[in-house]
This record gives C-alpha cells, structure tokens and sequence, in this order.
C-alpha cells in the first residue's frame, strides 16, 4: 500500500490544467477578458472529499474527489468497453463478474467507495494512472476531459455572471446554461466524430459518476438543477456524432454507465443486450422517470 498515488494524480491533474487552457482559444475574447479581470484561478486541497465548487472566483478541486473520478472512470470505461467487445463478436452472456479483467473493474469501484468517506491508500498491482496499458492510458485521457468539463461548467457560471440568490427556476436556468456554455467551448462542430467520441466519454462519464456521487436515488431530481439523466442525456445528443460505430459507442457507454448505477441500487434493470442502442436508452429513460414519479407520488 502506499501514498504515492497522491502525487501520480497531481502530476495528472496538471496535464488537465493544460489541456483546459489550451480551450482558451475556443473561448470567445469576452469571456477571456472577464477571466483575465477576475483573475480567475484553479487551486487544489487534500481536506476531505467534496466536489468541485467556487469560491472567490477560484475553482477548488479536491484531491480525493480527483482519486475518485479517476477510479469510478477506471471502472465505467472498462465495464461499457469490455461488454462493447463481447458484443461485437456475440460472445456476451450478461454476466459481468465474468468480464475480462471483471477483479480490477470492481475492486476500483469499491475503492472508490470507501474514498468518498475515507482517504485511503491506493494498493499496488491494482489500475494507476501511472501503468503502461490501455485500459488505464483511455482511463487518463477520459479523465482529462471529464475533468475539464466539470471545470469549464464552473467557469461558465463565473463569466456568465450567475447569481446564487435568486429563484428556484433561474438557478435551473442557470445550470442548464453552463452545461450548454462548456459543451460548446468543448466540442467543436469541425471535430470528427472519432475526436467527439474521445471528449465525449469523459464529459458523459463525468455526469454518470454523478449519480454515483449522490447519497440517495431521490437526489436524481432537485428544483435548482436539472435532472441527472436529463444531463447525460442532453450531453449525448450535443455530441450529434453521425457515423455509425462511434455514435453506437457513445449511446452503448452511457447505457452501460447508467446501467450499472441501477443494478448497484438494487433497481430490477439487468445488463441489457446490445439489439437496438436507441431503444436501450428510452427503456432505461423510462426506468428514470418512473423512480423519479414513484418517488414524487411518495412525497405527496
Ligand atoms: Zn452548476
């Protein structure tokens, strides 16, 4: 066991930095004046765990939360990409602790679990940012831009001057807003859909791991935020990736992401077999709305 980790993902989280300034030229000059103005700033701590948030136009980044989002897309990546293989070749039988690599996938879901409450250590031989194969390089670049994305979606309620005291309905406004705002300094409409698909992941997964993040599936809907799965959902269709294998992908990745969330809450949902992508999505869609009206008609 060892501690190491914490500097590995540092040394992670600053190439995410870089890659978070070179959208700059994305931005337009306005907004980069009002940054430059309010000398906006990224810091990092080591206190407990919590999700990025402002303050005094900082955005606060912690470093369990970073261990986190590595480990739970370690896990999410490699569930949806190792089922996706199966597929191709019709050889997926829906038992998913018989998955290639099936220990390393749940074993960083557990870690990531306890680190929600606890820092603990990293072990060795398990996934690291620092390991030499695959699954684990896609791993940092799907982290790089989930990370990203969560920053410019902060950035943007900073530049779009949004306010904290103001109605229920505006701060939903607000946040629908600085999704679209960081979706479109994000994506590109000239970027291939290949390069759509490699930012995408990391922004899809970054709102899936939200609802991992929430201690109660009511959570799921709130009045001042939009509904999770309505932002992963509104995320894919932003993507709008028009070649087939790519967007088949995608729509795979955010089923299989949204899918192991509901088998892991106990949810009568089983990993579905690829037969229809766009089909897969509604039914779990439909899956979203009918807990979200159970569990309004429970409130009544
Ligand atoms: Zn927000």
């Amino acid at each position: 066991m060892n501690y190491e980790i914490d500097d590995i993902i540092v040394k992670l989280f600053k190439k995410t930095i870089l890659i978070i300034l070179n959208y700059n030229k994305q931005i337009c000059s306005e907004q980069l004046d009002l940054i430059q103005r309010k000398k906006l700033s990224i810091a990092l701590n080591d206190n407990k765990f919590r999700t990025t948030y402002v303050k005094y136009d900082k955005i606060h980044f912690n470093l369990s939360f970073l261990k986190y989002m590595w480990a739970m897309i370690y896990t999410l990546f490699n569930f949806s990409h190792k089922i996706q293989k199966l597929e191709s070749t019709n050889k997926w039988d829906g038992n998913a602790l018989a998955l290639p690599g099936a220990h390393n996938i749940f074993f960083m879901k557990k870690w990531a679990n306890i680190l929600k409450m606890n820092n603990i250590p990293w072990f060795e031989n398990y996934p690291s940012p620092d390991a030499e194969d695959e699954e684990s390089k896609v791993s940092n670049t799907t982290f790089h831009f989930a990370i990203a994305f969560i920053y410019f979606h902060e950035y943007s309620h900073i530049v779009l001057e949004h306010k904290s005291s103001v109605t229920e309905s505006v701060l939903l406004a607000q946040e629908k807003e600085a999704d679209i705002n960081a979706l479109s300094i994000m994506i590109s409409e000239n970027d291939d859909d290949y390069k759509k698909r490699s930012i995408g992941k990391g922004i899809c997964l970054s709102m899936i791991i939200q609802l991992f993040i929430i201690d109660e599936i009511a959570m799921i809907s709130s009045k001042t935020h939009p509904d999770i799965d309505h932002r992963i959902y509104n995320a894919l269709d932003y993507l709008n990736i028009k070649e087939r294998y790519p967007s088949e992908y995608m729509k795979r990745l955010v089923s299989l992401g949204c899918n192991f969330f509901i088998i892991e809450n106990d949810y009568k949902l089983k990993v579905q077999r690829h037969e229809n992508s766009d089909s897969l999505n509604e039914s779990i869609m439909q899956f979203f709305d009918d807990i979200k009206k159970e569990l309004s008609d429970y409130k009544k």
